[in-house]
């Protein structure tokens, strides 16, 4: 039942309070990760949600979109695209600012790596204001890719990040 696999997936996941500063509640993914069964659970529901969407592009925001994009990716028969921070990818790039709540941030993208009316998935392990996923999404349709969907495995609805994303679809597995 997809029910008691997010339960699952829910309790693999470890909260630690004031991390990195205080009054933030840090989602530690990386419990869930040691949890074959709650991890491969992760990716199924995830792969059972997306295989026949004809996606082509799974875009993957660092750091931890790389964990959970390519092995959807693989399943899917698409293609993984990293979207990095800013410096860290060889070849040319474009790059998107966002804000933050002090100052802003940047993420980067290959140019080539996508193709004009490619569709796309973009992935994160969780969406909190959704600035980051915003970025993500501007850098895809810039270069004439179709966002089908965004997908995390977290959601901090209080912060409100599915609003800015606008009309476009979020999927998230635990909220
Ligand atoms: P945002 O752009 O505000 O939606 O923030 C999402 C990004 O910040 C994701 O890449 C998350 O990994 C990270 N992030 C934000 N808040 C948290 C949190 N409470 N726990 C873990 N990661 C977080």
């Amino acid at each position: 039942l997809v029910d008691d696999r997010i339960a699952g997936i829910s309790s693999a996941i470890r909260v630690i309070p004031d991390f990195p500063k205080p009054g933030i509640m840090f989602q530690d993914i990386t419990t869930l990760l040691l949890d074959p069964v709650a991890f491969k659970n992760t990716i199924d529901l995830f792969v059972e949600r997306y295989k026949d969407k004809d996606i082509s592009v799974v875009a993957g925001v660092e750091a931890r979109g790389f964990i959970f994009g390519p092995p959807i990716a693989l399943a899917i028969g698409a293609k993984f695209v990293p979207m990095r921070k800013p410096n860290k990818l060889p070849g040319a790039v474009i790059s998107e600012e966002y804000s933050l709540e002090y100052g802003t941030d940047k993420i980067e993208m290959h140019v080539g790596a996508v193709q004009e009316g490619e569709r796309a998935l973009v992935i994160d392990d969780l969406i909190a204001t959704g600035g980051t996923l915003c970025a993500a999404i501007n850098l895809l349709e810039r270069v004439g890719v179709k966002v089908v969907e965004c997908a995390c495995v977290i959601e901090l609805p209080d912060l409100k990040g599915r609003e800015r994303l606008g009309d476009k679809p979020l999927f998230v597995l635990v909220s």
